[in-house]
């Protein structure tokens, strides 16, 4: 079953269609990544599944619920972790988290239980009790998260987790989203970094103008874009052109130069053809100083795919 299922779904502001026929399904346990450019409706659709917007159109159920006429289950089985972070300063990690517990209709002895369980669980024991304004960026970010889980919802919906983090704090709170998601709670991560998604999301949707546009495994996204890619760095920036235009002929397609790497990029038809790279460079006399074959980045599926699409 589904944890979360989406058909059909429309929202329309003004002439302008946020939501245009958004289709989602995810099932349980699993980090799933949607991503989209700007205004491609992002957070239209987690708002919508979240009970927070009314639609349009369409039909969508979260753990089971109905997300239009069961609003109230919907809501008690979801956490939605937006940008502004809802954590108090002054407080300490485990007076927060009492806090929430106690808003969220736990007793006083529950709601302690609960907040040293989340404290455990994220690795801030050891800080529970200072100030949350001493607290690193990552520590803040993982306070966030465990706000978000004090009733262990079905659903959690992460926007952008780790924008303005270091690489260690982006570590640390990718290390909590997934002990989330481990814990069987369903993750909907939106985000803009494509490397976030590659590392955390086991499925990912990327959405334009109000749809989902391609949807699958990291690996096959990545596959359904087309073959390898091959990358020639040449040790001196005077042979480039001649070194492109020479693997440009025997690969009968153009390549991507770029000057300061002193590279050029061709997407292989096979692997067969790194042999008439090979042969090319040969023919020219031309050593490079390094010649990588790698898989299309993320980056590339996510641009070839939202580039296909004219912009409104
Ligand atoms: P971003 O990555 O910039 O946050 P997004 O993918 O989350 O973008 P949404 O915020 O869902 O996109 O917006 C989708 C479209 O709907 C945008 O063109 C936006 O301007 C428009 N929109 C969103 N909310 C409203 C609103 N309350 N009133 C009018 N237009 C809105």
């Amino acid at each position: 079953m589904h944890t979360l299922a989406a058909e059909g779904l429309r929202k329309r502001y003004g002439d302008l269609s946020a939501l245009d026929g958004f289709d989602l399904h995810i099932p349980s346990g699993v980090i799933h990544g949607l991503l989209g450019p700007n205004g491609a409706g992002k957070t239209t659709a987690v708002k919508a599944l979240a009970t927070l917007i009314d639609l349009d159109a369409g039909s969508a159920t979260v753990a089971g619920f109905d997300v239009r006429t069961q609003a109230a289950q919907v809501r008690r089985r979801i956490g939605l972790i937006g940008q502004n972070a809802a954590v108090d300063e002054v407080l300490g990690g485990r007076q927060n988290l009492v806090m929430f517990g106690r808003l969220y209709g736990l007793g006083k002895s529950g709601a302690r239980a609960r907040a040293d369980e989340l404290l455990e669980i994220f690795g801030l024991a050891g800080a529970a009790d200072r100030a949350v304004s001493t607290y690193s960026g990552g520590m803040r970010r993982r306070l966030d998260i465990a706000a978000g889980l004090i009733l262990t919802p079905a659903v959690l919906f992460l926007d952008e987790p780790t924008t303005g983090l270091d690489p260690r704090a982006r570590n640390e709170v990718w290390a909590a989203v997934r002990e989330t998601a481990a814990r069987g709670t369903t993750v909907l991560l939106t985000t803009q970094y494509l490397d976030e998604a590659d590392q955390l999301a086991s499925e990912i949707s990327v959405m334009n103008h109000g749809r989902i546009i391609a949807n699958g495994t990291p690996e096959a996204l990545k596959r359904q874009i087309g073959g390898d890619r091959v990358t020639v760095t040449v040790g001196l920036r005077d042979d480039l052109h001649d070194v492109a235009h020479q693997l440009s002929a025997a690969l009968g397609e153009d390549g991507v130069t770029d000057d300061d790497t002193r590279t050029v990029t061709f997407e292989l038809a096979g692997v067969t053809a790194l042999a008439g790279v090979v042969r090319a460079l040969d023919e020219l006399a031309v050593t490079p100083e390094d010649l990588l074959l790698r898989r299309p980045t993320l980056d590339e599926v996510f641009l070839t795919l939202t580039e296909k699409e004219p912009a409104r």
